[in-house]
């Protein structure tokens, strides 16, 4: 209470004051021994420097050196109120022993000095020291007004007088201006924190943010409602306990605390963006799309990690509509590529010459028409398995492949395509230096060669139609040079790397490329026909097995695509193996769906 009344002067003010009452003190208890070694000096009578007030400086620093300190741990501005009306005492005294004389004078300038500093602590020692000061002065003289001495005039009317313009001086300086400050910044403060409370509140988007152990510190009422946690109930509550993800919408398993989302983003500091399933305090299901950031605060030139929080919504309209608009597709497209299928095969028969006899002119137009027609048969294919993709309905059937024999077998078939274009195709098998292998005795002159075993849980079919995707392509956009296919990795993936030497793609389109129907518009891509829905394919397979796809090129230098897969340890592998061994036949291969989106 005092300290709000008090101005916001600092601790080494208060020190200051301390520190000045202190030496005063001294000062008096000094002057008392001096007189009392050199009495001749008559310092007694000349300065009023009797017993009582020797006792009062005595009693007044031992105050100064123990009390206060600690009334001054809880507030410094209470100690020095005390101090200051203690501080009066010997003054009066002295002031009353020398009978106001000017013998006094040095007193009246040391009074008046702490009247200036009182003055520097606000109002209230000021007001409180002035007034016991008044009151003792009035007391004195016996409110005998008459024979007040010029000195006495001085003791009654200075002190306020300059206690009151020390304090607007210093209010105006710098002392109360840094305190209107803080009581203006902690005004705006507390008009900003309502300001976000109701913007925060206000968001139709759930918000939920968490401290580093991913304890809920905010959520939103948004967030309330789709969860179905009140908001006083879910504070301070784990935030995997209330945004309850499911793992398997077949199951409808949860994530486990280590796969959450939540914790992937404190644990790596990544922001993630997710579409999932999401269950509700009471257990209804909805898909959210979510997105989660950490919250890092810049200290020391390092980014330090202060909790994470989530925005997500309720996306199970947009999932339906989707689900609708892959439906059509895929059964327009189903049903469309069935007549352009009997129209393909009818024009093969027109064009061949063992079954039909055509004239030069009709040949040239019924191969353009063939042409087309193949093109169009890919497109309705590559419609039919992205609406699959993307929907969720991609059949998969991973197994344990052992990736070096899988590539080097699919470079066989890859091989035929690039020569027949005049390519010349390489393969190569590279190993890092922390990549378990077998030695391979046999290979040329009895050299040992350690060639990288890398396990994937991965799709073979699947994972064929990717590779070939991209090899395709590095055939289709290459005129002349090189296609190169290779496998590498580490201790965590295994990479299948395919570059070429052919146009290579402009910085810009990279980050689009695994969109749907997107192709690079340029002249070197115009003429080349294709879909633009080849790698949206491949990027939803390779996502299938949590691996990753992308690419890098340099206009006129090639361009590399490179295709990660989580790579499985080798016992891992043999447990996998096992357990697909031991199953029936009928259910080795275990169906797994895109519905991770
Ligand atoms: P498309 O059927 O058009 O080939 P994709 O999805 O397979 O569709 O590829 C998308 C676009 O990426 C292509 O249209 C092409 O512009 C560009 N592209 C893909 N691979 C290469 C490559 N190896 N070199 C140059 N451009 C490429």
């Amino acid at each position: 209470m005092l300290d709000e009344l008090m101005q916001h002067v600092s601790k080494g003010w208060y020190r200051f004051l301390w520190a000045f009452w202190v030496f005063l003190n001294i000062a008096f208890i000094t002057a008392y021994l001096v007189s009392r070694k050199f009495p001749h000096l008559n310092l007694e009578y000349t300065y009023g420097l009797n017993d009582a007030v020797i006792y009062m400086s005595v009693g007044i620093l031992a105050y100064l050196l123990t009390a206060y300190w600690l009334i001054a741990r809880s507030s410094a501005a209470l100690a020095s109120f005390i101090g200051s009306l203690m501080m009066v005492l010997p003054f009066m005294n002295v002031f009353n022993e020398t009978n106001q004389s000017t013998s006094s004078l040095i007193y009246v300038a040391a009074w008046l000095l702490i009247s200036v500093l009182v003055g520097m602590h606000g109002l209230v020692i000021s007001l409180g020291a002035m007034l016991v000061s008044f009151i003792y002065i009035l007391l004195e003289i016996e409110f005998d007004f008459a024979n007040l001495k010029p000195v006495g005039l001085l003791l009654i009317l200075g002190p306020p007088i300059f206690a009151v313009i020390s304090y607007f001086f210093w209010r105006n300086r710098f002392i109360s201006e840094s305190s209107e400050r803080v009581k203006k910044l902690s005004g705006q403060l507390k008009s900003h924190e309502q300001q976000l409370e109701i913007l925060v509140q206000s968001i139709t988007d759930g918000i939920i943010a968490v401290d580093t152990v991913g304890k809920i510190t905010l959520i939103n009422k948004a967030a309330s409602q789709l969860t179905g946690w009140p908001e006083d109930e879910s504070d301070g509550l784990d935030a995997t306990a209330v945004l309850r993800l499911i793992k398997d919408p077949k199951s409808d398993s949860l994530l486990e605390d280590g796969e959450h989302p939540f914790n992937q983003v404190l644990l790596k500091h990544q922001p993630v963006n997710v579409t999932l399933q999401m269950l509700n305090r009471q257990n209804k299901s909805m898909f959210i799309s979510l997105a989660i950031s950490p919250v890092l605060l810049p200290s020391e030139g390092k980014n330090q990690l202060v909790g994470a929080v989530a925005v997500f919504r309720d996306v199970n309209k947009e999932k339906a509509e989707e689900q609708q608009r892959a439906e059509f597709i895929s059964t327009a497209s189903h049903e469309m590529r069935t007549p352009v299928a009997a129209i393909e095969g009818y024009l093969a028969l027109a064009l061949n010459e063992n079954v039909s006899k055509i004239d030069n002119n009709a040949r040239e137009y019924l191969t353009k028409a063939h042409l087309s027609t193949e093109h169009l048969g890919k497109l309705f294919q590559d419609l039919l398995t992205s609406a699959k993709a993307e929907d969720g309905r991609l059949t998969s059937h991973p197994e344990v492949v052992e990736m070096g024999d899988f590539v080097t077998q699919l470079s066989e078939d890859l091989r035929f395509g690039a020569e027949k274009k005049g390519l010349k195709m390489e393969l190569v098998m590279n190993s890092s230096a922390n990549n378990s292998g077998v030695i391979d005795a046999s290979s040329s002159g009895g050299m040992k060669t350690v060639q990288p075993i890398y396990y994937c849980y991965i799709d073979p079919d699947r994972v064929r139609e990717v590779i070939t995707n991209v090899f395709d392509n590095a055939v289709k956009y290459t005129s002349e040079g090189r296609v190169t296919l290779g496998l590498t990795g580490d201790e965590n993936i295994a990479q299948v790397k395919i570059s070429d030497t052919g146009p290579g793609i402009p910085e810009e389109d990279l980050p689009h490329l695994f969109q749907k129907f997107y192709r690079v518009d340029n002249s070197a891509t115009r003429a080349i026909g294709g879909t633009g829905l080849g790698l949206f394919i491949c990027k939803k397979i390779v996502e299938l097995y949590n691996g990753k796809i992308w690419a890098e090129s340099k206009v006129g230098e090639g361009s590399t695509f490179y295709i990660n897969f989580p790579r499985l340890t080798a016992t891992r592998a043999e447990q996998l193996r096992n357990q697909q061994a031991s199953a029936s036949p009928q259910t080795s291969k275990v169906e797994t769906s895109t519905a991770k989106a």
